[in-house]
């Protein structure tokens, strides 16, 4: 790694503002601060929005959707989907830069995950508007003639976008693409740990030729800063989150004033089912993605698994043969595939947990611990991949989303045990089953109550899909036509003819 302290002397630590009407925006609260988490180093400085500050960027929202926007045609608005596309690809080498400098995450997790995918959400929502049909119904009318309805989509308005840390360009752009493919304007409230690819994207959409407007991009925290104020401002229209569920409650109170729609994309403790017919091979490479990817940080990551008990006892062995072999380093280091924690107060809570599971009498299959690195890194908010075994089923281990590189295996004896087990939690946001019997994928995945059931795979996300989580993992579904619901108003037009 580069000898950051150096670096720090020699050049000015970046300052990042918010982004306005088409032109970076300063705000008078002092500015808090970057924080890399491989190391545990200030990298940079950010503005904190007041009430004042939002205020302004949903005004200039408001604004754009009366001005050129307004009038853009669906070809037109897809034209400048695609050049956003091209133009993150143009910048690519930026864009993996801040989301690593964000993240901590290796270059390898972002290069070929949360930068190309930033990418293609806008040339998806580009094919999506090109090809949009509505309904059409022709009705007898009593006297003898006839009536023509049709649907008729129009733009919500003022889209809120409040984004999480964990996928933050892929995250922020799955939402940002449908809402201005559909002809709304958007206020994007990244997440303050990670708030330098939407900041990136602002000079993008300039080049690309969005009015100024149109994309608004203010920093801050939540609860009585930029967030707060966001799902609060009267002048927005609809508010599409992704974040943890207690704060999908405090968006929902503020979105009841004025009555306004909200897409959430929540929380999960999500099940793995592997039946002992599977093919382990596939089964402990995916599971063992599914587990520590991201280290543990991504929703639809696998924290609880249920394992037919013929194959326990190689499925524990080869997962914690998958998990020791994992090399945190340095993010930009060839070979390093695990990186940090994003904060310490989240490392603080994942390790809380791994006291916990200690002490709730778990086998510690491996890790539980923090890993031993060289500076930089050993300021920075490591933990181990860990498993464990054993644990009671009422231990909140098992329960309560930890959002890190852990995960529990318990044996089964029967699809219908595995079954109530896997739902046995207030969350429902992604399954992963793992069989050869194709009968019994078919009944495991309609059973399971989740949003997203894969079968002999995890994350193979095609993005014409329907994304979403069931109980207290989310509200609707973004993705492909699912997200006409939410970014457009069906209007029926009735013409007696
Ligand atoms: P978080 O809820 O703490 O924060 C998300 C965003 O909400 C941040 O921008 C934050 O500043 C803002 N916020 C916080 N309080 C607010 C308030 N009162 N009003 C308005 N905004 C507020 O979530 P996080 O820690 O950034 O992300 C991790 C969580 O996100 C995990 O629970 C994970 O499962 C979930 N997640 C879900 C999905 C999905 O698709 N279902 C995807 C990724 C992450």
């Amino acid at each position: 790694m580069n000898n950051p302290a150096a670096q720090l002397q020699e050049a000015p630590l970046p300052v990042l503002t918010h982004y306005i009407g088409g032109r970076p925006v300063a705000s008078s609260r002092p500015t808090f601060a970057n924080v890399d988490p491989a190391t545990g180093q200030v990298v940079g400085h950010v503005h904190e929005a007041d009430a004042g500050i939002v205020d302004q960027a949903v005004n200039a929202a408001r604004a754009a959707l009366r001005g050129p926007w307004g009038a853009f045609t669906d070809a037109q608005r897809a034209d400048i989907l695609r050049r956003l596309a091209d133009g993150i690809r143009a910048r690519f080498d930026e864009f993996l830069a801040a989301e690593i400098r964000d993240t901590g995450k290796p270059a390898g997790l972002a290069s070929h995950l949360d930068i190309p995918r930033g990418a293609a959400n806008f040339d998806l929502f580009a094919d999506q508007i090109s090809n949009s049909a509505t309904e059409a119904f022709r009705s007898p009318t009593s006297d003898g003639g006839v009536a023509l309805n049709y649907g008729l989509r129009t733009p919500r308005g003022v889209i809120a976008v409040i984004c999480p840390w964990n996928l933050p360009l892929l995250l922020m752009t799955w939402k940002v693409a449908p809402a201005l493919a559909f002809g709304n304007t958007v206020v994007v409230k990244p997440s303050e740990e990670t708030p330098s690819t939407t900041t990136l994207l602002a000079e993008v959409m300039n080049a690309a030729g969005v009015p100024p407007g149109v994309f608004n991009v203010v920093h801050g925290f939540g609860p009585d800063s930029a967030g707060q104020y966001l799902a609060e401002h009267p002048g927005v229209n609809a508010i599409t989150f992704t974040g943890e569920t207690r704060t999908g409650t405090a968006i929902m109170k503020a979105a009841a004033a004025g009555v306004r729609p909200v897409s959430f994309e929540l929380g999960g403790k999500n099940a793995a089912v592997v039946f002992a017919d599977c093919d382990l091979d596939a089964a402990v490479a995916g599971i063992a993605r599914a587990a520590f990817l991201n280290a543990g940080q991504v929703c639809l990551g696998t924290e609880r698994i249920y394992v037919e008990r013929p194959v326990f006892d190689a499925f524990v062995q080869r997962l914690k043969t998958a998990a020791e072999a994992l090399r945190p380093g340095d993010p930009n280091a060839e070979g390093t595939d695990f990186g940090p924690l994003i904060s310490r107060e989240h490392r603080d809570k994942v390790l809380g947990y791994y006291a916990r599971a200690r002490a709730d009498g778990a086998t510690v299959v491996t890790g539980g611990d923090v890993p031993e690195l060289p500076a930089p890194l050993s300021g920075g908010w490591w933990v181990q991949p860990t498993i464990w075994t054993g644990l009671p089923a009422d231990s909140t281990v098992l329960s309560e989303e930890i959002f890190g590189p852990c995960c529990h295996i318990a044996p089964f004896d029967r699809e219908d045990e595995a079954v109530a087990a896997a739902n046995d939690s207030p969350y429902g946001l992604a399954t992963s089953i793992w069989t050869r019997d194709l009968a019994r994928a078919h009944r495991v995945a309609a059973a399971i109550e989740v949003g997203i059931a894969w079968v002999n795979s995890w994350f193979l996300r095609d993005l014409r899909t329907a994304f979403g989580g069931a109980k207290q993992s989310g509200i609707g579904r973004e993705g492909g036509v699912h997200g006409l619901e939410f970014y457009t108003e069906l209007r029926n037009v009735c013409i007696k003819l």
